[in-house]
């Protein structure tokens, strides 16, 4: 059978799509739908604080780092250096 997405034969076992988890694509094109998961994953995120500023992050995680920092910043445990 041919790859529907890059249309290669596919020898030995075909890889299961992510996108529907059922169409059987070759093992380059798997690799690839890997690869593209990852990297949109990695695509920042608008967040918006309580008091409306909107910011960007690639997660949760670095959100939550974020917000800390702000609140860091506002009690005056953390300086910003600006530079010249
Ligand atoms: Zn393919």
């Amino acid at each position: 059978m041919n790859c529907p997405i890059c249309d290669k034969v596919i020898t030995g076992h075909p890889a299961l799509s992510r996108v529907d988890n059922e169409t059987e694509i070759c093992d380059d094109c798997s690799v690839r739908q890997a690869l593209e998961a990852f990297n949109d994953s990695q695509i920042p995120q608008e967040y918006t604080l309580e008091d409306g500023t909107v910011f960007m992050a690639r997660d949760k995680v670095d959100a939550d780092r974020y917000i800390q920092m702000v609140r860091d910043i506002e009690a005056g445990r953390r300086k910003v250096d600006i530079k010249k």
